[in-house]
């Protein structure tokens, strides 16, 4: 079989990132690696080589050619941190919270997560399908090649299951990447609201082993069949449900020792784990040192000794300040202080219908720059390289290499400054997602 070979070429800029396949810190998250009147070379899904036009089209003279000039070429990005799973979006929340309702005068009117809850619980698993894949390819259109997806709004075992069944679903139909994770522990489900702790021995007895224990083996007797409606007999996936679990530790969601509870139930079930943490209040990172999150999320909230905490791991820091923005927050989490220290710095959407409605990197880019005073340059490769270590997927994505999957974002601009500094409009022109233009 002939190989499929098209050239990137004539690229303003192209960014290449390369180096380790460790997450950057401190000063080299500035070194975007630019090549001028860059090119790359797309073979059957991934990266053949990389370089100027001129070193390229030297051994690439059979492959298609597509001119990128005037454009800034760069890796996908990497949108480490999202709820794509509910079933409409939380206007009441929205306006109230202009009106300046508090948390609970929301849920009092039908808004607030529970809302979430019940959109979820009443979906069929192909509505869900729907709304994820719809997200998926506004992530696309704005850049994103590889997505990390949380359930979190079912909060009982037929509905976490339903949720990370649409993002599998959703997944099947998208060229991209996406990488899920079980959040059954996002808050206590309104069910046990008076014995939080009977929910976290749920989501550490159950919810957890059973979504552990799917399609690591075929499954003549599928037990999934009884839950979606499925004919019994149909063999799950081999692909495993989730990834990820993930728990909310804060105020009013999970405190420090349930999240312990939990984080302990996903490494015994052979998962990997990360966190939710920092965003309203403080809570010491180190009292999760044992499960060696690959990530830890939100950290508007932290201390020295967290920030010289994370500086020794290979922990990443993911900023949501999409979040912060939406809520008409004036306090940004302190991405300045956590680089300059040498902590792993990530930015992801966050997108959910709570507090984050965008699906645009760009965007949290831009938000980056101007709020959390990052540099473009340190935005970019939060959005990429240390993107992909928040996933564990270093060896694959976030950096334009030889032999990494093919996730290629092209931008209408000469310089990738412009990519933050454009703000509120979409400049991405074209999206390669493992190889395929989409
Ligand atoms: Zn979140």
């Amino acid at each position: 079989m002939q190989k499929r070979s098209l050239l990137l070429s004539h690229a303003s800029q192209l960014l290449r990132l390369r180096g380790k396949t460790v997450p950057r810190r401190g000063a080299s998250m500035r070194d975007l690696g630019i090549i001028e009147d860059g090119a790359v070379l797309i073979e059957n899904g991934k990266i053949a080589a990389v370089g100027t036009t001129d070193e390229l089209r030297a051994h690439a003279k059979r492959a298609e050619e597509n001119d990128c000039r005037n454009k800034v070429v760069l890796p996908g990005f990497v949108d480490s941190h999202t709820h794509p799973v509910f079933a409409t979006p939380r206007l009441i929340d929205f306006e109230k919270r202009i009106a300046g309702a508090s948390y609970e005068e929301i849920a009092e009117v039908g808004g607030g997560i529970r809302s979430s809850i019940r959109g979820v619980r009443e979906s069929s698993v192909e509505q869900l399908v729907q709304h994820v894949r719809a997200a998926l390819h506004e992530m696309s259109a704005y850049g994103t090649t590889t997505v990390e997806a949380k359930s979190g709004y079912g909060l009982d075992l037929p509905s976490e299951l339903k949720s990370l069944e649409a993002i599998q679903q959703a997944a099947k139909n998208w060229s991209g990447s996406l990488v899920s994770t079980l959040l059954a522990a996002h808050v206590v489900s309104p069910e046990h609201r008076e014995n939080p702790d009977e929910y976290v021995r749920i989501v550490c007895d159950e919810i957890i082993p059973d979504t552990a224990g799917r399609g690591l083996k075929p499954t003549p007797h599928g037990r999934g069949g009884d839950i979606y409606g499925k004919p019994k007999g149909v063999p799950l996936q081999r692909t495993r449900l989730a990834e990820y679990v993930d728990v909310f530790c804060e105020r009013g969601a999970f405190t420090p020792e349930q999240s312990v509870r939990i984080l302990r139930a996903a490494v015994a079930n052979g998962l990997k784990t990360r966190i939710h943490i920092g965003q309203l209040t403080h809570t010491a990172l180190d009292l999760f040192a044992e499960f060696h999150p690959v990530s830890v999320d939100h950290l508007d909230h932290v201390t020295d000794a967290d920030i010289a905490w994370l500086a020794k791991t290979d922990t990443v820091a993911t900023l949501l300040p999409a979040a912060n923005y939406f809520l008409g927050l004036s306090n940004f989490p302190p991405a300045r202080k956590l680089i300059d220290s040498g902590v792993a710095v990530a930015l992801a959407t966050d997108y959910n219908p709570g507090t984050s409605p965008t699906t645009s990197m760009p965007f949290v880019l831009s938000v980056a720059c101007t709020h959390l005073k990052m540099l473009p340059a340190e935005a970019i490769t939060a959005a990429t390289m240390n993107g992909a270590c928040a996933l564990n997927l270093q060896h694959r994505k976030g950096s334009l290499e030889v032999g990494k999957d093919a996730d290629i974002a092209i931008f209408d601009a000469q310089d990738y400054r412009e990519i933050p500094y454009w703000f509120g409009v979409n400049r991405c022109r074209k999206v390669f997602q493992n190889g395929k233009q989409i």
